[in-house]
């Protein structure tokens, strides 16, 4: 039975990477610290065999016992006000856990794939991005701690494969979401859930007129499968090339909750903001032969039973 170490395993992506290997008949070690992720988004896992969970920083020594045939890196705080919260462990874990990690996967002679983000691309200057292109970002500003900590963390994994030969892949993903993410962390979507459902104002940062493109969770870790079984080491975008203004997104959602009550409510554009992204996926699908198969329409009724619920369950705990 192959075995896969995933670091972030109690985090959304983690969690829903850790269910597609035990599917694939894995063994998965799901390690965290529980930082920005819950024991919640992984407890139908623990009771199997073929999952072992061990509570862990991977800032700190890495150490796993036996054979290690994969390593997939998905622990770091990952959306903007987790970072701005915890700009230090955000560098650390970027820096110093892919460092870990890849030292754990030279030992073991695994191969190792690490969550890039489309933030290496910054308030991009050429739309849509395209793998090659070397981006925009502000070393110094509030997202620099992120943005900052995902390139150097290519440059360290890509010098391991030129070096060591170390087998690498790097997967640069654009906004994803589904079910498991967390209500209160600030991104987009689950703001925009939990305002509707609650019939409050919802959040629209600046105009609205900046763009995201909105993956949903199964065709990313589809794409990631394909890619980690792939011989490419270069870094590669998976992501929905549907792209949309957050107003209009937030029209949509409105729409879709359907409570009389939600209204727009207007707040100013946090610092350095990209005001657009799309991706390019032409690598994916020509390497891969993936393209992601969820609308966002489709993708966006699948989530809102888990935001309803989730909602239903914060309110009553504040009672
Ligand atoms: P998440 O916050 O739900 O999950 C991250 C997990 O990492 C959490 O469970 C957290 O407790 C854990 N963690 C953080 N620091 C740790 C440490 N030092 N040691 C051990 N565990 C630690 O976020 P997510 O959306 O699932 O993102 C997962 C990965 O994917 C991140 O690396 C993120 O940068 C990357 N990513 C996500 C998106 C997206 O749209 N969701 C986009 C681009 C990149
Ligand atoms: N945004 C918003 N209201 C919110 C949260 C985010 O208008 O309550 C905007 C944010 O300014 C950005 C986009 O939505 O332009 C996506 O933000 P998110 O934090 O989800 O991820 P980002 O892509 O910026 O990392």
């Amino acid at each position: 039975m192959p075995t896969v170490l995933i670091t972030g395993a109690a985090g959304f992506l983690g969690s829903h990477l850790s269910d597609r290997f035990i599917a694939e008949g894995f063994r998965v070690i799901g390690m965290d610290n529980l930082l920005t992720g819950s024991m919640d988004n992984i407890a139908h896992l623990m009771p199997l065999k073929e999952f072992e969970f061990y509570y862990h920083d991977v800032s700190k020594f890495v150490h796993v016992p036996g054979d290690l045939d994969y390593i997939l890196h998905f622990a770091s705080p990952a959306s903007p006000i987790d970072y701005l919260k915890m700009p230090i462990q955000t560098l650390k874990v970027g820096s110093l856990g892919t460092h870990n990690l890849l030292g754990l996967a030279k030992a073991k002679q695994a191969r190792m794939l690490i969550a890039s983000t489309s933030e290496v691309y910054g308030d991009p200057l050429e739309h849509p991005q395209q793998e090659n292109y070397w981006g925009n970002v502000n070393p110094v500003g509030p997202r620099g701690v992120y943005d900052e900590a995902k390139r150097f963390q290519e440059a360290m994994t890509m010098a391991y494969h030129t070096f060591h030969g170390l087998e690498t892949r790097i997967v640069r993903i654009f906004n994803t979401y589904g079910p498991r993410m967390r209500l209160n962390d600030g991104r987009v979507l689950p703001a925009f859930f939990s305002q509707a459902i609650r019939g409050q104002g919802l959040t629209v940062f600046g105009d609205g007129s900046q763009t995201r493109s909105f993956c949903y969770v199964d065709d990313l870790v589809e794409g990631i499968y394909r890619l980690l079984m792939s011989d490419y080491a270069h870094p590669v975008n998976i992501g929905n090339q549907d792209e949309t203004t957050i107003m209009q997104f937030a029209e949509e959602i409105m729409e879709l909750v359907g409570n009389p009550d939600a209204h727009l409510d207007r707040r100013p554009l946090p610092t350095d903001d990209p005001k657009v992204r799309q991706p390019d996926i032409t690598l994916a699908k020509k390497l891969l032969g993936w393209s992601p198969k969820v609308s966002r329409e489709e993708g966006l009724r699948r989530t809102l039973p888990y935001f309803r619920e989730a909602v239903a369950k914060a309110d009553a705990n504040k009672k």
